[in-house]
């Protein structure tokens, strides 16, 4: 797989050489319980406490408002029950048209446990209707979660405006940063937000960790039972995972703004080059501010599956919408919730860059595409 090009950083990102290395120690030789009270599970204790710091430090919260979980997905979902569990009678829970599917999983079970579920729509570029946001809270929400940044768009919410049009309402939000973090600035302090999920190994950490930014004072029943993470998340904490995450939250505060113009030069040019090498392309989301690594592109009439495959044989990894909806037909909930034409939906394709790009991907990606349309139109896959 060494000459891979990787165009799938929205999916899962290569962890950096120092999360790697940080974390051997704590699979092999540091293997105590970090809730023993021997000086050896104190010792592993004092590297998660270490690790908080960081990973608060990148968020500009108190390392005890960090909550280690097992993923974005786990901390999204504790962050929803857990505050529904303190929002009794409320039943009624606010989301955006275009979440991700561990909003969406989340939310389907609800409303069959009889919670009312509101979906506030987007516009073409993906934006959140904020309007309709303001006109739809009421005192039976309990709940408003809402995406910071879009991970098949690229596409940023207005967290500012949405935060303040929640907070006016007096309803607790939650914000999906999983994508923000680390491609644009994410600080708790500069909003009113009471919970905030990231994810280890979508800023080059390791998988298998997430966190969750608990706001001072926020109450959250746990979803899991235990004593650990003071009693908001049981379970024997994934050390070498935190202890990795920390390590990747370091390099992000020291590297990102750097990195992020590195990545938006290359981003552009592989977009414009493919939209200047064939008049069927048109950019999804164009028209927003984007976290800059992503691009979305539209094909008109092709297949966004078929032309993944031939990028695949050409040792080129992307993707056709969220990792975990490709290999379906039907065209992303985003893009349908965005009101893309069919004829693009269906051949939407997303790139997504990271650090370890380079100027010589981006011109082979755009070298290869005109050809492996025309196969496909010679196949008769338009
Ligand atoms: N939220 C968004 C916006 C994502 O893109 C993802 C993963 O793709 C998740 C949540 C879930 O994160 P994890 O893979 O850590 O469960």
């Amino acid at each position: 797989m060494s000459d891979l090009t990787y165009f799938d950083n929205n999916a899962t990102t290569r962890p950096l050489d120092e999360v790697v290395e940080a974390m051997l120690p704590w699979l092999r030789d540091q293997y105590a319980n970090p809730s023993s009270v021997h000086q050896f599970g104190q010792f592993v204790r004092h590297a998660i406490e270490c690790a908080r710091s960081q990973v608060a430090g990148l968020i500009g919260a108190d390392a005890k408002e960090i909550v280690f979980t097992s993923s974005g997905t786990e901390s999204i979902q504790l962050a929803i029950r857990g505050t529904l569990a303190f929002r009794k009678p409320r039943k009624q829970v606010i989301v955006s048209a275009v979440e991700h599917s561990a909003v969406g999983k989340m939310t389907a079970q609800l409303e069959r446990e009889c919670f009312e579920i509101i979906e506030i729509g987007v516009d073409h570029d993906g934006l959140l209707d904020c309007a309709e946001l303001e006109e739809r809270l009421s005192d039976e929400t309990a709940i408003v979660s809402m995406m910071w940044a879009n991970n098949e768009t690229g596409a940023i919410f207005d967290v500012e405006r949405i935060a303040k049009i929640v907070e006016a309402r007096g309803v607790p939000l939650h914000l999906d940063a999983v994508q923000a973090i680390g491609k644009t600035d994410v600080c708790v302090n500069d909003l009113p937000v009471s919970l905030l999920s990231m994810s280890g190994h979508k800023f080059h950490g390791p998988k298998g960790v997430g966190a969750l930014f608990v706001k001072r004072r926020t109450r959250i029943a746990p979803t899991i039972l235990g004593s650990q993470e003071t009693q908001r998340r049981g379970g024997t904490e994934n050390v070498a995972g935190i202890i990795g995450m920390g390590v990747a939250a370091e390099h992000a505060i020291q590297h990102v703004a750097d990195d992020r113009k590195q990545i938006e030069v290359l981003r552009d040019r592989l977009e414009q080059g493919i939209c200047q090498s064939t008049d069927l392309a048109r950019v999804n989301a164009a028209g927003a501010t984007r976290i800059p690594n992503t691009t979305n592109i539209g094909f008109r009439g092709l297949q966004a599956e078929a032309l993944l495959l031939l990028l695949s044989e050409s040792g080129v990894c992307a993707s056709a919408g969220a990792a975990c909806s490709s290999g379906s037909l039907e065209p992303s909930h985003v893009l349908q919730a965005m009101g893309v034409d069919q004829e693009y939906a269906h051949g939407s394709l997303r790139f997504s860059l990271s650090r370890f790009t380079t100027s010589e991907e981006v011109e082979r990606v755009i070298e290869l595409m005109p050809t492996l349309i025309n196969r496909l139109a010679a196949l008769g896959m338009r």
